[in-house]
C-alpha cells in the first residue's frame, strides 16, 4: 500500500481547508493496490465434510474436477455438487480477484480440471487466458454472470456505476451479492454438472432444490429485516463497489464507492467530495472491504463522525476454511448483521437462516 498515516493526515488537513487544485500535490498516483493474501492456499467456502477446495486434482477418483475462481462461487458450486465433485478455487481468500494474476500452479491444476466455472463479466482478469492455454480438450469454460444478465437496462440488466463506469466497458461484476442471482448461478451449475455427469442428474437436482430453498429463505429474511432500518439510513457507502445488485434487489441507495475505477486509492479531490457528501447526506456508517484494507475509511470516519465498519465481505466467507459458516450463505448472513446493525436496524430474521453447506 502506498498510503500512510502521515500521508492521510496531510491530505485531510488539505481537504479541510481547500478544494481541488490546491491539494493536487497529494493526488492519486494510480498505483495498483497491493493484494493482501490471507495465507494458505485457495479456499472455497465449503463447510466441513465436503470437497477440499485446495484439492490439486492430482488424484483421480472418477469425480468431476471443477476449477472455480472466487470463494463465494466455489461455495455455490459445492452446494450443488456436494461430495460428487472435487473443487479447486483458484483465487485465494482475501486476494483481489479483479487483478489476480494466475500462478504456475494454477496452470497445472487447470491442466487436470474437467471444467472451469468462473464469474465472467470481466471479473477474473487473466485467469480465462491461462485457462484457455491449459485446460484439456474437451474441458470447458463456463461463465455465470454472462448467462444470468443481458443488456444494460438499469432495472434488469448489467449495472455500470462508480468503480465500474460505462466508459471503461466492464459492468459491475458482483452479481452474486443478490441471493436471487446466486440462485440462478446455482441452477446454471446444476445444468453444467449434469451435462458432464448425466448419471447423477437427480442428485444435482436435489442438491440444487435444497440450496435454492435456503436462498429463498435468505432473500425473504433480508427483505423483512431491511425494513427495520430507518428509511433515511437505507443508504450505503462502501470502499469496494460490490453492492450494486444487492441494492437493486432490496431498494437500497448506494451513494458511492470510495475506491476509484482503477482500484487505487481515491484522489484528494475525490476525498473532499466524499466527505462533503457524507456530511450532506448524514451517512451513519461507512463500510470497508475484507479484500482491500485501507486507511482511507478510518480517516473519513474521523473527519465526518460516521461509524467505520471494516468487516463487510463480498469475496471471502467468514471464518476458517472448515468452519460451518465459511459459506456463501454464511457471508451474506454476517454481512446483513453488520450492515443493518450499524445503520440502526436489525438482522434478527436473517440471523436464523442456516449457513451450512446443504449438499449431500
Ligand atoms: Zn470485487
Amino acid at each position: 500500500m502506498r498510503t500512510s498515516r502521515t500521508w492521510w493526515s496531510a491530505l485531510l488537513v488539505c481537504a479541510a481547508v481547500a478544494v481541488g487544485a490546491a491539494c493536487s500535490g497529494a493526488s492519486n498516483s494510480g498505483a495498483p493496490v497491493t493484494a493482501t493474501a490471507a495465507g494458505g492456499g485457495p479456499r472455497a467456502g465449503v463447510g466441513p465434510g465436503l470437497s477440499d477446495a485446495r484439492d490439486d486434482f492430482k488424484a483421480d477418483d472418477g469425480r468431476l474436477r471443477v476449477a472455480t475462481t472466487v470463494a463465494p462461487l466455489s461455495s455455490i458450486v459445492l452446494n450443488v455438487g456436494g461430495s460428487l465433485i472435487r473443487v479447486h478455487g483458484l483465487i485465494p481468500d482475501g486476494v483481489d480477484s479483479h487483478t489476480y494474476e494466475p500462478r504456475p500452479s494454477d496452470a497445472e491444476v487447470l491442466g487436470r480440471a474437467d471444467m472451469l466455472i468462473m464469474n465472467g463479466a470481466n471479473l477474473e482478469g487473466t485467469t480465462e487466458r491461462i485457462a484457455l492455454q491449459n485446460l484439456r480438450d474437451p474441458a470447458r469454460i463456463y461463465k455465470l454472470a454472462d448467462h444470468t444478465l443481458a443488456g444494460d437496462d438499469p432495472a434488469t440488466g448489467f449495472l455500470y456505476d462508480f468503480s465500474f463506469p460505462r466508459s471503461d466497458g466492464s459492468p459491475n461484476p458482483h452479481l452474486w451479492m443478490n441471493p436471487l442471482y446466486a440462485m440462478r448461478y446455482a441452477d446454471l451449475v446444476r445444468g453444467w454438472l449434469t451435462e458432464h455427469d448425466p448419471d447423477h442428474a437427480a442428485d444435482y437436482q436435489e442438491n440444487y432444490d435444497r440450496f435454492a430453498a435456503v436462498l429463498r429463505a435468505l432473500d425473504g429474511a433480508i427483505a423483512v429485516d431491511r425494513l427495520t432500518v430507518p428509511v433515511e439510513n437505507r443508504k450505503l457507502l462502501t470502499y469496494h463497489d460490490s453492492w450494486a445488485y444487492w441494492a437493486r434487489r432490496y431498494d437500497w441507495h448506494v451513494i458511492g464507492a470510495i475506491q476509484p475505477s482503477d482500484l487505487s486509492e481515491p484522489s484528494a479531490k475525490d476525498l473532499v467530495d466524499l466527505i462533503t457528501q457524507i456530511r450532506r447526506e448524514r451517512v451513519p456508517a461507512i463500510f470497508g472491504s475484507e479484500v482491500f484494507p485501507s486507511t482511507t475509511l478510518e480517516a473519513i470516519s474521523r473527519e465526518t463522525g460516521a461509524v467505520y465498519e471494516e468487516k463487510l465481505r463480498d469475496d471471502s466467507p467468514p471464518g476458517a476454511f472448515d468452519d460451518v459458516a465459511h459459506t456463501y450463505i454464511g457471508m451474506l448472513v454476517e454481512d446483513m448483521q453488520i450492515m443493518f446493525d450499524r445503520l440502526g436496524g436489525s438482522a434478527a430474521r436473517t440471523a436464523k437462516v442456516p449457513v451450512e453447506n446443504t449438499a449431500r
